[in-house]
């Protein structure tokens, strides 16, 4: 491995410091319980390039809860299972709703508006579960996140998923929902035990890059060669992390730093750089969207001065 780009290593570096020492850093998520006990000072910045160079600042190693980040990887394993199938169950449009919203669902007959939002994630889950054991979907998933980050030390946090468990009540409202539409096929709590798992993932902003790298790259795993999806698809689910990766606050998002990114309440982002870069950034305290505030803000600034916003 050679040393990333001299501009960009530098514009991590600087902007990982400048970061740890904002004061405005927004709200950690406090509806998952054990999420309320991270950090709120922690920070950290990854940039993996199309070389495999890595870029890192400030907490770039520290392990934190990736939550919704898991429903791109998902969403990735549904599409190699079920093809276009998939869209049978689930809309592609953004939602302007909140990351939760029941009220949407109703006026849609059950069928959620992108596979982003935690219906349509759930929805999604449901489809890779397909009648398998709930154990036997995790560790596809799992395997799954392993092989694209080429780390095979990535596991579940056992007790951010129990806490979910044990207060995921509007999840768990979304799933019953659903499954009256006949969206959801599986047992509802099998279902929602996958869902409440894969979101309960912990992996490091470095990690989370590496893992990013096949859609920056045209579906391909760098490391290997091997196509993990076709190009066409990998064009697709950047589409879909542009337009619906950050919930309500998409357009800001697009706006703002102009990459496909798709945000976690545990206050990760992972952003795609088309041709060029993967990146990972993590500040646990969110906007009132549920978005990473510094996270967005760290993105704005390293988009500007790489040149990165695809839209030029
Ligand atoms: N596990 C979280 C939930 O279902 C994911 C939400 C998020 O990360 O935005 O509420």
């Amino acid at each position: 491995m050679s040393a990333p780009d001299a501009r960009l290593a530098e514009a991590v570096r600087e902007i990982s410091a400048d970061m740890k020492q904002r004061r405005d850093r927004g709200t950690v998520a406090s509806y998952i319980p054990e999420l309320a006990q991270v950090d709120p000072g922690a920070f950290g910045l990854c940039v993996v390039d199309a070389q495999g160079n890595v870029a890192e600042g400030g907490d770039a190693a520290v392990p934190f809860s990736i939550q919704s980040i898991s429903k791109v990887f998902t969403l990735t394993l549904a599409l190699g299972m079920a093809g276009d199938r998939l869209w049978e169950r689930v809309g592609r449009e953004p939602s302007g709703s909140a990351f939760n919203s029941v009220v949407q669902l109703e006026y849609e007959r059950g069928i959620p508006r992108n596979p982003f939002i935690n219906a349509g994630a759930i929805a999604v889950t449901d489809l890779i579960l397909a009648g398998h054991k709930p154990r036997e979907a995790l560790g596809e998933i799992l395997r799954f996140m392993r092989f694209v980050s080429d780390d095979d030390t990535v596991s579940i946090d056992e007790r951010v998923a129990a806490s979910e468990q044990r207060t995921g009540f509007r999840n768990a409202a979304l799933a019953n929902y659903m499954k009256s539409f006949g969206v959801i096929t599986n047992p509802v709590d099998f279902t929602l035990g996958v869902y409440f798992h894969h979101c309960a993932i912990a992996m490091s902003c470095r990690q989370l890059a590496m893992a990013g790298r096949f859609l920056a790259h045209g579906g391909r795993h760098p490391t290997t060669g091997h196509a993990v999806i076709g190009p066409q698809r990998a064009r697709r689910i950047n589409a879909l992390m542009l337009t619906c990766g950050h919930y309500d606050g998409s357009g800001e998002f697009a706006y703002r730093v102009g990459l496909p990114g798709k945000s976690g309440v545990g206050g990760g982002v992972l952003a795609i750089v088309p041709g060029q870069a993967s990146i990972a950034v993590w500040s646990p305290g969110l906007d009132a969207s549920g978005n990473s505030h510094l996270g967005r803000v760290a993105l704005q600034e390293l988009s500007k001065r790489m040149g990165w916003s695809i839209f030029g």
